[in-house]
């Protein structure tokens, strides 16, 4: 069984930014992966917003993700130059210790029989330019 051989070219993908998300941004390009939480009840809120979607304050602040698992997974074989095959794995990572927020990303340097739901991961990094993205991988 084939291995998963890349992730996204996210010179490709053209991040979208605003006030919102900026500081996602500003923390992943200093390889930090933080997430925004409510200032006033803690809870976490993903995606990023305004307000609470709990108690409709306007404070935020950003904190550290933690451990990461893998919550679901799709793998999706792409026909490549040569006669290749490109394999990439999208899925929803959770962070248990942040309220099980969920966000889309890429699993990594990991054979594909190693995916599994649930599994814990390792936080790696997609990079382009001042761009910083998180990717996982399963050690
Ligand atoms: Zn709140």
């Amino acid at each position: 069984m084939a291995d998963i051989t890349s992730a996204p070219d996210v010179a490709e993908i053209g991040i979208p930014k605003d006030q919102w998300t900026e500081p996602f941004w500003q923390a992943t390009a200093l390889g930090e992966l933080t997430l925004p939480r409510c200032a006033s009840c803690e809870t976490y809120r993903w995606p990023p917003g305004p307000f609470c979607p709990s108690c409709r304050s306007q404070q935020v602040e950003w904190v550290p993700a933690g451990p990461a698992i893998l919550y679901s997974y799709t793998v999706v074989r792409q026909p490549a130059a040569g006669g290749e095959m490109k394999v990439i794995a999208p899925s929803l990572v959770e962070f248990p210790e942040a309220g099980g927020v969920r966000i889309v990303a890429a699993i990594v340097d990991t054979p594909l029989t190693s995916l599994a739901i649930g599994a814990a991961l390792t936080l790696r990094w997609n990079s382009s330019g001042e761009d910083n993205v998180p990717v996982f991988a399963i050690d």
